[in-house]
């Protein structure tokens, strides 16, 4: 049988249409009593306003979904920023959150990771989530967050008294655009499809019914759903536009109904239509001459949470090998007796090795000297070249403080970096130097032990120039022994491409054998 041939009553429930309850009228309830709150009602929203539609459909769409797919309603949230369709949070009888302009997006996000059972819906208008928060519109877009968007776009700023926004199209006036809006609009649906959304559609309010079937879908689909909503707005935008008639105040009532008949007059509902047709046409006077209506896109595809759980299973499996090697990995026996607080500047230029040394000596200190440490690192604004320092902080105690306070040794590889460094030496502390590198200036420190060595000769001469860093650990470990030797070869072996192991270690060597007879010298 086909379609046309079917009775009323069984095409309104193809459609999904249900006739209100015979008990509402004994009660004197409205249908959507359930859902609203009534104690907040009468709304703000202007007369002729389509946001009331919207509403309505979105409930109608809701109800049908606890009907016909037992949803539970407790089990959805809803989500609104600042402006006109802000309100809608606060008219619901759900979980709803009012939150700041723009970012309604960020909150449900958090609402939604930390509840992945939840049914998020972010109802908003234009400037809140085109405008404001439109980065955090993309982003989740891109991400495929399985939430519904919904967007009323009424194509200015209504609450705020009707500035120009985001999807005010070109040409047309508003408050702030006098004389015809310069800039060109967002098509929202082109938006959405291009940073990554799985579903995709746009209505006006005009077309009440198959906006609320298509809420229906864009709420059961997994991924991010966004759906545009073309509403009316009677007070702010229609006064200065020529589909609200202008600015006679004896039409105020009636804007929004002649909207509405412009909508319909213009509306285009298509079929397989690419986001990116989905336009928003204007005349020279920046009348809407065309609305392209429909659903544009709905490609189910992993959603967030499902590309987070999958990626944590690669990344567990990952950690627990490593975690093995770390459990399998030699210790050394304990190392006896307290090390007070001893801190420990490491400076150089991008491409030394200052980073990698700092962590070598934090690693050797905590993992094999079982003592406490603590490595934090500061780079200059260039890549490469530039200045590079680190710091370490060793000792036996815990760590409350993780700066340095009074250097009591530094290692230093670069001119730049004595002239910063020197001068915060503790004084009695322990200066070394690559003196390949470094000259030590006229007026230096007498309060301090300057030591050099020619790290970087030496590293050339082993054929690595890149081992001068090992070169000034060992150097520094035989003069200043904050940590032991094998505890800092062990951290020096595993720290360095397993190919240049060898060349580190007899660096290091080299560097603690002159160390051990510069201190025997003093
Ligand atoms: S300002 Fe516009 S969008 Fe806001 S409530 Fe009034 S008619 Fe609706």
């Amino acid at each position: 049988m086909s379609e046309t041939t079917l009775h009323t009553s069984e095409r309104l429930k193809i459609i999904g249409y249900e006739p209100p309850d015979e008990s509402d009228w004994l009660t004197g309830l409205h249908p959507m009593d359930g859902l609203l709150r009534g104690e907040r009602l009468p709304h703000i929203w202007c007369q002729g306003c389509g946001l009331g539609t919207a509403l309505t459909t979105f409930i109608s769409a809701l109800q049908w979904l606890e009907k016909n797919r037992n949803w539970d309603l407790d089990k959805v949230s809803v989500v609104s920023g600042i402006g006109c369709t802000g309100r809608v949070a606060g008219y619901l009888r759900l979980d709803s959150f009012h939150t700041t302009h723009g970012r309604a997006i960020p909150f449900a996000t958090g609402l939604k990771l930390a509840n992945p059972d939840l049914k998020v819906v972010v109802i908003s208008g234009d400037g809140d989530i085109a405008g404001i928060g439109g980065n955090h519109f993309i982003h989740a877009a891109r991400r495929n967050l399985a939430i519904t968007c919904i967007c009323v776009n009424n194509f200015n700023y209504g609450m705020t008294g009707g500035q120009v926004g985001p999807t005010t199209p070109h040409k047309a006036r508003a408050v702030t655009t006098q004389y015809g809006n310069y800039e060109y609009p967002f098509n929202l649906p082109y938006l959405a499809a291009a940073g990554g959304a799985s579903f995709v559609a746009r209505w006006t309010v005009l077309h009440a019914r198959r906006l609320s079937w298509t809420l229906r879908e864009a709420m059961e689909h997994p991924g991010f759903s966004f759906v545009e909503i073309i509403a009316p707005c009677s007070t702010a935008y229609a006064r200065w536009n020529p589909e609200g008639r202008g600015l006679d105040p004896q039409r105020l009532r009636r804007r929004g109904l002649e909207v509405m008949k412009h909508f319909q007059k213009v509306g285009k509902i298509g079929k397989n239509i690419h986001p990116k047709d989905a336009t928003i046409e204007v005349d020279e006077t920046g009348l809407i001459t065309k609305i392209v209506e429909g659903k544009f896109l709905d490609n189910p595809s992993p959603d967030l949470r499902a590309a987070i759980d999958q990626q944590a299973k690669v990344a567990e499996k990952r950690w627990l090998a490593e975690k093995k090697a770390l459990d399998e990995r030699p210790m050394l026996p304990s190392r006896k007796g307290p090390v007070s607080r001893t801190e420990v500047q490491l400076g150089g230029f991008g491409g030394q090795g200052i980073m990698s040394a700092g962590k070598i000596i934090g690693q050797a200190a905590a993992i094999y000297d079982k003592l406490e440490a603590c490595f934090t690192q500061s780079y200059g604004p260039e890549a490469r070249g530039g200045a590079a320092g680190s710091q370490v902080v060793i000792s036996s105690d815990p760590i409350h403080h993780p700066h340095l306070l009074e250097p009591a040794s530094a290692i230093i590889m670069s001119q730049a970096a004595y002239e910063k460094y020197v001068p915060q030496l503790a004084s009695g502390g322990t200066l070394l130097i690559d003196d390949s590198l470094v000259s030590i200036c006229g007026d230096h420190r007498t309060d301090i032990k300057i030591f050099g060595i020619p790290a970087t000769r030496i590293a050339e001469e082993l054929g690595n120039s890149r081992a001068a860093n090992s070169v000034m650990l060992g150097f520094w470990t035989a003069i200043v022994g904050a940590v032991r030797k094998k505890a800092m070869r062990q951290s020096l072996a595993e720290s360095v491409p397993p190919k240049t192991v060898d060349v580190n270690l007899k660096a290091f060597d080299v560097g603690y054998e002159k160390g051990t007879e510069a201190k025997a010298a003093v």
